[in-house]
Parts: C-alpha cells; structure tokens; sequence
C-alpha cells in the first residue's frame, strides 16, 4: 500500500540490507490466521510468521497470560528461581519423551543448537578424551546463525563469510531421495571417512527432524542406523525441532515420525507462539556437565515468555491442534500434487508432512533450482491475500506453506485456490 511506503523507507535507512527480502506488507495487526495493515488488507496466513504461531497469532489464552504476568509485577528475574520458569520446564518436559526430562530455557533456536553442539562436546571429551570433538550436520541443513550453528548447518551461502573454519564441524549429505539421490546411510559414513574421522572421534551428530527446505525425511532405516551407530560410538543425537515440534508434522514431535529418541533436542519457535523462547531438552547425563552458574542467560526462562509458553502448549493439547495438522496435511499435499501435475515441467518436486509443504520450483523440465520462478508465484499469492515468506532453500528454491496449525479445513481450501491460481499465472 503506498501509505506504508514511509515505513518501508524507514527501514531500509535504519536497517542492515539482510533485513530486506520479505514481501513489502506492513504488519500492523495479526490474528489467528489472518495477518492485517493499517489501510484495510487483510491476508491469510501461509507462513505463521516463521513457523512460530503454531497456535494462531495473539490467541486470547496466551494474550492473557502474558499480560497477567505482566500486570503481577515480574517481567523479569535473570536466573533467579520463580515459579514461572518452573511451570514452563516442567509442561515442556511433561511433553518430552521418556528419558529426556532435563529442560535447559534460552531465547532462541540458534542458541539452542550452539548450545547442543557445546553439550555433544564436552560429552565427548568426558567419554572419549580430547580428540573426540567432531560435529556432523547434514547438507542443505539450517540450525541457525551463530558460529558453530551455522557452520554445522548447510547451506553453502552462510558458511562462505565464516573466517577460520572449524574443520571438526562437517556435513553428510542429506538423504532427501531427491537433491541428494542416495537415501544408504553409507553416505553418512562415507562423508566422515573423507574427512579423516571415525566414530571414535565424533561427539555429535545434529539434524533437523524435517529438513526445513522441504520438508523432507530422511529414510526410517536411515534414522534407526545412525541412532545405533551413535549408541555404539557414543556419540549424541540432537533433533533440531526448532520448526518441527510442537504439532506442526501432525505429531507432537517430528523424530515421532522415525520412531526414534535422541539424546537432545533443540526447539524454539512454536513452544510459545510468538514469544521468544528455545530450550534444550535432554538426557540428565548430558544436560548436567557443568556446575551451578555456568550455562546461563541474561533472559533464560524470562517470566513473560515462560507463562505465554505455558498458556501454549495447554492450548496446543486442550484443542488437540497435532490433530488438526495430522487431519487436514492430506488435503494440503493433495493440493500441492495437483498443482506439480499440472506444471511439471517446474514443480520439480513436491513434499508435505502435516501442516507444513513445499514446492520446489526447477527450471523448465531440469532439477535446477528456479528462484525467481518461486518468487514470482509467492508475489502473486501475497497481491492476491495469501501471505508466504519469501522463497527457502539452500538456493531460494522453495515454496513452502506453514500456516497456523488451528487453520480451518475451509481457510486452508480457500488458500489452495489462490495457490493454484498463482503458479498457473506465474508460469504463463
Ligand atoms: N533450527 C531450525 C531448524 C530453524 O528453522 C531455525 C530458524 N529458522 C533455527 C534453528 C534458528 O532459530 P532462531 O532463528 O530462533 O535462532
């Protein structure tokens, strides 16, 4: 709208260039599902911000919560004890598996998955000596953008400006069955191989439940493989579940879908629904290496967070919306099938689990990424009241549709529509 133009200029004045990218839409209000400006346009939701309203946006419960906190006198308290960050603890570990039922609260994913990788380390120096240091990510893979998260990520675009690489921090490629062909876990073994080490000196082994660019799953078999390869050598198995937790794949959490625990897992995100809260969930074993004071945050477990985190995930049970993921995800992927069999000339590939899918957008009839193709189809979509995040992927590639998990079987219709109507228009 031109009136936000002022805004949008503000912003560009103020801000790095790396803030830009995002469709030139002026939140001003956001509500469940639909996203509104101030000059009369509303959109329907397709991105939840960046999977983070699992819950629908300002739902009244969490609203609520957090502004009794607020109003209680307590919006802050470092890491002294109070009772909101041990409700929120103990909710989070009431939905974590057997086993894992230590809850370490930070602000955001990226610090969760440093922190896993700092953890799978000092493991590995008690367990191994100090040799046994090595972190294996997977290609393609995103954790987030401090140092050692984003080295262990893999997209080749945020490792380039690393200065002083570590070189104990690799990638195996990721067995999607499409980027990368060879779903065998030999191609696990073999990448660690190439880069001289063993399982006697890997530590730790990160991976995102679902890849966020697709979302793509790696073999089941794959899965139960490395799990016992990191049982044998032990090493620790972090699931990154920063965008795949809290009901998004249609259970509680992704590794759900492989039948596997890990050692650790990473979350953030959806765990409150907007506020920023990550936490590290793991094995006491691990969870406890270092003594009283000494794994800290200037905001870990801030009171407002914690009670909206709580207020969250009652609603996420309360309203059963896994289930509703789980319920409308075969809708969704018929949808996206459909529209890849029509164009497949540039829906290279298609692939969904619950409420969130994506389109991977080639160029006509190769498996080359097409960006500006994906880019084109999301502008439509947003001219047209549908609200998607600019393109994802290892080269931009990627449509992907995350909506709120509490979207309606009619909204989420409605938004297919417009889909189909955008990538019929934006190929033509
Ligand atoms: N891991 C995964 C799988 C993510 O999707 C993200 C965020 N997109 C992160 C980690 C990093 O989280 P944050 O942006 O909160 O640091």
């Amino acid at each position: 709208h031109p009136d936000s133009i002022a805004t949008l200029e503000k912003l560009r004045r103020c801000e790095p260039l790396s803030m830009r990218g995002m469709p030139p839409i002026v939140w001003d209000k956001a509500q469940d599902i639909y996203i509104f400006d101030k000059y009369g346009n509303k959109w329907l939701d397709w991105s939840s911000g960046v999977l983070v309203t699992n819950a629908g946006h300002a739902a009244p419960e969490i609203c609520k919560a957090m502004i009794d906190q607020i109003q209680s006198g307590l919006i802050h308290n470092y890491v002294f004890p109070s009772e909101e960050r041990a409700e929120a603890a103990e909710i989070i570990a009431s939905v974590s598996p057997e086993g894992l039922k230590k809850v370490f609260l930070l602000s955001s994913g990226s610090e969760a998955t440093e922190c896993a990788i700092k953890l799978s380390r000092a493991h590995g120096i008690k367990v191994g000596g100090r040799s046994k240091i090595g972190i294996i990510g997977f290609t393609r893979g995103y954790h987030g953008r401090t140092l050692a998260s984003q080295q262990a990520g893999g997209m080749a675009g945020l490792k380039a400006w690393i200065v002083n690489e570590d070189p104990a921090i690799m990638n195996a490629p990721f067995p999607d069955g499409y980027w990368t062909e060879d779903t065998s876990f030999d191609t696990f073994l073999k990448a660690i191989e190439d880069k001289g080490f063993t399982g006697d000196n890997i530590a730790g082994v990160i991976m995102e439940s679902y890849q966020g660019v697709g979302p793509e799953f790696a073999p089941v078999e794959y899965i139960e493989k490395l799990r016992a390869w990191c049982d044998k050598y032990n090493v620790v198995l972090t699931f990154d579940e920063v965008q795949a937790g809290f009901g998004r794949t249609g259970k509680f959490w992704a590794f759900e879908h492989y039948g596997v625990t890990p050692d650790l897992i990473c979350c953030g995100k959806g765990i409150s629904s907007g506020m920023p809260l990550s936490a590290v969930i793991g094995r006491e074993a691990i969870m406890d290496q270092f003594p009283p004071g000494s794994m800290t945050s200037t905001h870990t477990g801030n009171p407002v967070c914690c009670a909206a985190a709580v207020a969250n995930i009652k609603k996420l049970l309360d309203e059963d919306l896994t289930g509703n993921a789980a319920r409308l995800g075969p809708i969704l992927l018929e949808r996206c099938k459909a529209i890849q069999k029509r164009h497949p000339d540039v829906v290279g590939h298609v692939s969904s689990a619950g409420l969130v899918a994506g389109l991977q957008i080639t160029l006509p009839g190769k498996k080359e990424p097409n960006h500006d193709l994906a880019h084109r189809i999301i502008e439509i979509c947003y001219q047209r009241g549908l609200l998607l995040f600019a393109p994802v992927g290892a080269w931009g590639q990627t449509v992907k549709i995350c909506p709120p998990l509490t979207v309606t079987e009619e909204a989420l219709i409605e938004a297919c529509d417009v889909l189909d109507g955008a990538v019929d228009d934006a190929v033509a």
